[in-house]
């Protein structure tokens, strides 16, 4: 490290310190100083129109302001950490990092790794592929340690646990977050197995935060995942609100559930359980046992769309899109060029719903994975389209996916039931074509709001 980067990292250092102290407390005070730190510390350009929009929201005191406010209630060590690890460490430095090698190694390089501890799952939910895998397979706390060491010399500092349900593992999930205190985890739940023990330990370690699956209210959520389970649910997330402990929902929009999810009624519910973010997913038919009638029609995505935009400017709730947000990151951010996803079994694919690979990570490193064919294919054809909202080389361009498949001789890594990239497109043939015209209005529709 030269003399200058050691003396850019001490005065990092010190304004992380400052910045720390104006998160303790009167959010009111503490924010505007706090924004001033970032902007003068951000690279030129970096998330201008967020940093504006919290100023704004600071100005305002809208559903924004309410938002800050109840991070603020928050424990203060759990956000300290947060903010250390996930804005500090996985945003600031560790997106400088992976752009460096990015460049100099010619691959993407992720901003987060998605990976199964375990296929083994408490719950049987009705159309799920960890219930699919069978529930014999597991990453070692070695072979986890292992990815996130390679991951962290690559700039990576944000991990993501989905499976299965990670939970099965918790006490080997706790030690991962203390073997790595300067990494943030995300796991993807269905929450059944978070009790008082558990949130102690969130509270001791810091930096592990659940996305809790809901599918809906009680009646949608129980018959999808079996009775009692929405109980369980909002049980847990009451125990995590006593703690102050932040956590997520995750809810995947259907043809069949679509209209509920994204409601109003939907999203109070949500805040009054204490969720501070949303990530909603757009129902994928993989498998072989998938039912394409689950995929929402044109017109209902785009009320999803339309209504989770709308709620944006008035809930105190983060809420992310995965599958309509893509014109914010700039496309498909699969293959490395923000995530992959490695299964229990070890496959390195390029998507949680893109089961396809050349390598496994027992036979290779993190970085023979992102130059592997498939990888360097999708690092190559991104963004699979101009039209940020038919990013994927899947469900919009299910020929793309296949030509990528068959190029790079990459084979299935589903384990119980390997399908064919032919026999995946095949399902989306129809709905791309029937989603085409209604996405390309939208997207007129927002390049002309961004250029007026
Ligand atoms: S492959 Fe498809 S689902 Fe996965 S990140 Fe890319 S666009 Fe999204």
């Amino acid at each position: 490290m030269g003399a200058m980067d050691k003396a850019k990292r001490a005065a990092m250092a010190a304004a992380v310190n400052t910045a720390l102290s104006y998160l303790s407390k009167d959010p009111e005070q503490n924010i505007p100083k706090l924004m001033d730190l970032v902007d003068r510390f951000s690279p030129d350009g970096w998330y201008e129109g967020q940093r504006s929009a919290i100023r704004n929201a600071i100005r305002e005191k809208g559903n924004w302001w309410q938002l800050i406010e109840r991070v603020y209630e928050l424990d203060p060590g759990v956000r300290d950490v947060f903010f250390r690890n996930f804005i500090v460490n996985a945003s600031l430095n560790g997106s400088a990092i992976q752009e460096d090698i990015a460049k100099r190694e010619n691959c993407n390089v992720p901003w987060a790794v998605l990976l199964d501890p375990t296929s083994a799952c408490n719950l049987h939910c009705t159309g799920c592929w960890a219930a699919e895998y069978g529930n014999k397979l597991n990453l070692t706390l070695e072979d986890i340690d292992s990815i996130i060491r390679q991951g962290k010399e690559l700039g990576i500092y944000m991990y993501i646990y989905t499976g299965g349900e990670p939970l099965v593992r918790k006490a080997d999930l706790m030690k991962l977050c203390e073997m790595h205190p300067d990494c943030e985890f995300l796991s993807f739940t269905n929450a059944t197995l978070i009790d008082e023990d558990f949130c102690r330990e969130m509270l001791r370690v810091k930096n592990f935060i659940p996305a809790i699956s809901l599918e809906g209210f009680e009646e949608a959520n129980d018959s999808r995942r079996g009775p009692g389970v929405y109980e369980k649910v909002t049980h847990a997330m009451a125990l995590l609100k006593e703690h102050n402990l932040p956590f997520g929902i995750s809810a995947c929009y259907t043809s069949v559930n679509y209209n509920d999810i994204s409601s109003e009624k939907f999203f109070d519910h949500m805040i009054d359980l204490g969720a501070l973010f949303v990530w909603f997913f757009h129902y994928m038919p993989v498998g072989n046992d998938a039912v394409p009638a689950l995929m929402p029609t044109p017109e209902q995505r785009e009320t999803v769309y339309r209504r989770i935009r709308g709620f944006r400017e008035t809930k105190a709730i983060f809420s992310l899109d995965f599958q309509n947000d893509a014109e914010y990151i700039g496309g498909c951010i699969a293959g490395g060029r923000h995530y992959l996803h490695i299964n229990a079994n070890g496959d390195v694919d390029p998507c949680v719903f893109i089961h396809y690979s050349n390598c496994n990570i027992h036979d290779c490193t993190l970085m023979e994975a992102l130059k592997s064919p498939l990888f360097q294919a999708y690092h190559d054809n991104q963004p699979f389209n101009d039209n940020m909202l038919r990013p994927c080389p899947m469900l919009e361009n299910p020929e793309r996916l296949q030509e990528l498949v068959k190029a790079t001789g990459a084979h299935s890594t589903d384990l119980q039931s390997p399908e064919s990239a032919e026999h995946l497109c095949e399902k989306c043939v129809q709905y791309a074509a029937n989603w085409k015209p209604s996405a390309d209005r939208l997207w007129e529709e927002t390049l002309e709001k961004k250029h007026k």
